[in-house]
């Protein structure tokens, strides 16, 4: 593989972009316009310029990242793309629009591959050029410091197709894990339910955000309890993916904590709008209950 291309030039979009050109593939990053897409590859440029000053990268090697990202505006100038990342805003009719776009341009070996979260994959490859080439490519935030990617393949996804992600996926240096086509695939599976759980014993008065971080925290020698986790997620991208879960398995063990769906509700989406379960707005982050 010489060239990726990367639609989405988002936080994940970004981040792709950065790692795929630091491993020293050309790219093409795209998002709904080509102004978008610069504003994309200025942010991975402050990004770089901050590991050169932290001395992670050399300023060459910085540089020579820099270069080999290619804003572009229309998804016609994926033509040359060896493999396509969608990293696109997570609404299904979004992504099924860019996959139909973009399949009449690609070559008859190109791979085509989605950083959903949610979504099924073997329902998305529906709308992909070539279901056997088509796959799920799960990058953690922030990609250029998370050490993994999990790899989920539909149900018509080929040997070769994953093969060739894998390897890509090696090339960046990240750890790689497989996993079939299921409801929040492997670390949402595991996680989300944990998140809701705090939320239900929070729900229950079992204890106070700061003790349940606190246990949790210390007691399964995590690096952060879950609110803090979940407010650094997002509660509205909890709440989602709990659904997918909920709806995607119909096991009512998955079913959202009513204190969950009630922040939501609140619009109290966590530290991007600066109050989830904890308040963000001083100095230090204060529990909410
Ligand atoms: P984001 O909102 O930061 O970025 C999404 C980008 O997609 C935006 O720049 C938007 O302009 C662009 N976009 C929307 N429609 C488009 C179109 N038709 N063509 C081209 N670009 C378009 O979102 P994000 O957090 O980067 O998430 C992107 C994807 O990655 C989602 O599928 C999400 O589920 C997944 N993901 C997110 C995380 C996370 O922690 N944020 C982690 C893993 C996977």
């Amino acid at each position: 593989m010489n060239v990726i291309g990367v639609i989405g030039a988002g936080q994940m979009g970004a981040g792709i972009a950065q790692v795929s050109a630091k491993a020293g593939y050309r790219v093409l990053l795209s998002d709904m316009s080509v102004e978008r897409a610069q504003s994309g590859k200025d942010g991975i440029a402050r990004q770089l310029a901050r590991a050169v000053e932290k001395e992670k990268i050399t300023a060459d090697a910085a540089k020579a990242a820099l270069d080999a990202i290619e804003p572009v505006g229309d998804l016609a100038a994926m033509t040359p793309c060896d493999l396509v990342i969608e990293a696109a805003t997570e609404r299904e009719s979004v992504k099924r629009q860019i996959f139909e776009t973009v399949a009449k341009g690609l070559s008859d070996s190109a791979i085509l591959a989605s950083n959903t979260s949610s979504i099924p994959i073997t329902r998305l490859a529906q709308a992909a050029h070539d279901p056997a080439r088509f796959m799920g490519v799960h990058f953690f935030n922030p990609v250029p410091v998370m050490g993994l990617i999990e790899l989920i393949r539909g149900l018509a996804t080929s040997d070769a197709t994953v093969a060739a992600v894998e390897a890509f996926g090696q090339s960046l240096n990240k750890r790689i894990v497989h996993a079939n086509d299921a409801p929040g695939f492997i670390v949402n599976r595991v996680l989300m339910p944990m998140l809701n759980e705090a939320c239900f014993a929070l729900g229950e008065g079992v204890a106070t955000i700061a003790d349940i971080d606190a246990a949790c925290q210390l007691g399964l020698n995590h690096p952060m309890g879950p609110f803090t986790l979940a407010d650094f997620i997002g509660l509205d991208t909890c709440l989602e993916i709990t659904r997918v879960l909920f709806e995607g398995t119909g096991d009512p063990k998955f079913r959202p904590a009513p204190l969950l769906v009630k922040y939501v509700e609140a619009g109290w989406y966590g530290r991007k709008v600066k109050r989830g379960f904890y308040d963000y707005s001083g100095a230090e982050p204060v529990p909410t209950r």
